[in-house]
Order: C-alpha cells, then structure tokens, then sequence
C-alpha cells in the first residue's frame, strides 16, 4: 500500500491538484493521511474538502478547521487568518460543517500516529525545537508520529536512551529500523513556509517501509488570482510568493 500523507492544504486547491497529479506520475497511492487544515487561508474551501473525499482518506483536525465552524476561537489567530477564517465558514456548506466537526483530533494507524500539531497539544501547538520534541515523544506509543501545523519539512528522531536529534526531511526514509522513533512533518501542501514555495508532500510506501519527500511547483498566480477576486488579505496572498 501507499500512503499520500499531505498537510495544511488550506483551500488552496490548485496546489491540492499539483499534489495528487505528481503522485499519479509517481505510480499513485491507496489512501491519503491528511493532517489537518484542508481549509483555512487560501480561495477554495470547499473544492477542497469535496477533492479530497473523493478519495479514499482518513484525516485529523487542525485549529483552522475547527475555528472555521466555531468549534475553537478565532482570539489566537493574527488579523489576517481570523478575516479568511469568517470568509472560510461562510464558503462551507452544512455536509462540509459536519465533515469538519466530525474530524478526530488523533488518529494511530499502526505503526504511526497522527497529528495535526503535537502529540501532546494536537489541535494547537508547533513541533519546531528540539526541546518541543523532546517533550512529545512520550505523548504517543507508536514508532513513528506524523504531524503538520508548522508547514515546515522536518523530522525528529529520538535514540533508545532518549537522545534527540532534528533536521530537515531527506528524500527518502527507512523506517525497517526501529532504533530511532521519529516525528515527522511532510510540510505544507497550500502554505509552504520554509522559504520554498512549492507544494511539500510525502509518500509512504508500505511495503519497502520507506518514506519519500517530494516537492511539487504549481500555478501559485493561480491561486492568488482567486484569492484577490475573493477580497481574502494581500498578505496571505503575497506569501505564497516565498514561502513564508
Ligand atoms: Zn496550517
């Protein structure tokens, strides 16, 4: 089986679709883990949540898609995503209200466990530190964790005495040893922010036990092409340029 494991897609469904065509010239997938925020920011609310039902999928919530149905408060978010979150619940239809409300905060899956944001703080809190990490590793029982939130490619890996260890995601993991157990984030697919603007994703592939990275351009002009016609913040909009 493969696995499409995508985060933060956040309504911006031009780079949803960039995604899914790359995993289909890759040799496709069985099933895609999303990690939450499917909404939030971007143009295409509901497009999105409609793609990715289409598919076989399971996916946890993340604090935009839960703010944009009134399940959390907006109070923590910056001006600009509180403004595209009330524009968001008002794109939602009532079968995507009840998709979102619905969502698990936490969903383990075998070997994996997964995330929005933490193990420990699912719905809110950043994996970036090492001291972060460090904590969390002992809010799940599994070998492996996948979170997202960040929209930043990282993993972190913790030895059998506890050592920990953080860097960028290589292009392929081998998950066949389980000396380390590892938190690992596939990056944003509609928000990238580790100053790349393309689409970041991975690909379990369960049979050789591997995880692939990949990085996907796509019409990021697009999408701000709708989000200007949406009246949505220029700053949300001029981000996408970096990746940031
Ligand atoms: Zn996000």
């Amino acid at each position: 089986m493969r696995y499409a494991i995508l985060a933060d897609i956040h309504s911006n469904l031009v780079a949803f679709q960039a995604v899914l065509a790359n995993i289909e010239a890759r040799g496709g997938f069985d099933e895609i883990w999303c990690l939450g925020d499917i909404v939030g920011y971007g143009p295409e609310p509901h497009a999105c949540i409609e793609l990715l039902r289409s598919y076989k999928h399971v996916c946890v919530a993340g604090n935009h898609d839960w703010a944009a149905i009134g399940k959390i408060d907006v109070s923590d978010f910056n001006p600009a995503a509180a403004r595209a979150c009330r524009w968001t619940a008002q794109q939602l239809t009532n079968q995507d209200i009840d998709y979102l409300q619905n969502l698990p905060e936490k969903l383990v899956l075998g070997d994996f466990t997964l995330v929005h944001g933490s193990p420990r703080h699912p719905i809110w809190e950043y994996l970036l530190s090492i001291s972060e990490a460090r904590d969390n590793f002992s809010y799940f029982d599994t070998s492996f964790c996948l979170a997202g939130h960040s929209h930043v490619p990282l993993v972190f890996g913790q030895d059998k005495v506890g050592n920990c260890i953080r860097g960028g995601i290589p292009n392929e993991i081998r998950l066949t040893s389980r000396d380390n157990r590892l938190i690992i984030n596939p990056g944003g697919v509609g928000q990238p922010r580790d100053g790349d603007p393309m689409a970041s994703y991975v690909i379990y592939d369960g049979d050789t036990q591997t995880i692939f990275h990949y990085r996907v351009s796509y019409n990021i002009a697009s999408t701000q092409r709708k989000m200007i016609d949406c009246g949505l913040p220029s700053s949300l909009i001029l981000r996408l340029n970096y990746g940031r």
